[in-house]
């Protein structure tokens, strides 16, 4: 009942969540403020009324156009509102009720914006990356605190540390620094869970860049010399070890050590 009740309420925290995530997307990259002005149409300039601000339902009942100027409005809307629901309950389902559930909620938001970013515009803004170092750890340290869990959160600085150096050395392979902030940021928080997601997050992150990108090539949709936006493979790399990275690491080592 309990659990219901978190899955409830973490899903409706998503899509409102969800909604100013939209809002970030849009103007970060533009070097807007996100507080001012409110949220207006792109096309008429008029101001959304708050009942046409429900996430996803308001999109659903104006059929995807501006209540004044009946011009088109991005389906994204409403999918980064409902993957971002989504991803929360997932994450609040991992957790149940604990002291990391903050943390890793933060991290689900900023993984949605600055995935949706680096696909449009192929940079990680400094202005969501780097004060999230201190989010995380303003998050994690009262959970270290409130669980004696000091191993965990030397654990994550360490792995913090080894991913920023192994992601700085991939920049002579044309790696961006906007990639090895975010492997810092990953870092902490995987390894915070155990070496194991560590691992499996930064390979898993190789593993769905290079399948992407190579489909990509095979397709003809890029080319050698492209900039490929490597930030959303990372972030969805580092949530596959976030929910399975231990069992992960167990097969892979049944397969490499027989009978371990
Ligand atoms: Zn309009």
């Amino acid at each position: 009942m309990l659990e219901l009740l978190l899955l409830t309420v973490t899903a409706l925290l998503g899509l409102a969540v969800g909604s100013f995530l939209n809002v970030v997307i849009y103007r970060v990259p533009r070097g807007e403020s996100v507080v001012s002005p409110g949220s207006h149409c792109p096309h008429c300039g008029s101001a959304v009324r708050s009942r046409h601000n429900i996430p996803v339902l308001s999109w659903l009942l104006l059929r995807g156009k501006c209540a004044d100027c009946r011009g088109p409005i991005s389906g994204r809307y409403p999918l980064v509102e409902a993957g971002t629901a989504v991803l929360f309950v997932a994450v609040a389902a991992k957790f149940g009720l604990s002291w990391e559930l903050p943390a890793y909620l933060y991290l689900a938001a900023i993984a949605i914006a600055l995935a949706v970013i680096d696909l449009d515009v192929k940079r990680l803004p400094n202005v969501i990356v780097l004060p999230s170092y201190v989010v995380a750890l303003a998050l994690l340290v009262p959970a270290a605190i409130a669980e004696h869990s000091w191993a965990a959160i030397v654990r994550g600085a360490v792995a913090g540390i080894v991913l920023y150096a192994f992601f700085f050395f991939l920049t002579i392979f044309r790696m961006g620094m906007g990639d090895v902030k975010l492997a810092g940021l990953l870092g902490l928080y995987l390894g915070w869970l155990g070496w194991n997601a560590a691992v499996v997050g930064a390979f898993a992150g190789f593993l769905i860049g290079g399948l992407v990108g190579g489909l990509l090539w095979l397709m003809r949709l890029a080319d050698r010399k492209s900039r490929f936006p490597y930030g959303p493979a990372m972030l969805a790399g580092a949530f596959v070890a976030v929910f399975a990275g231990p069992a992960i690491a167990d097969w892979y080592l049944s397969l490499a050590v027989p009978g371990a």
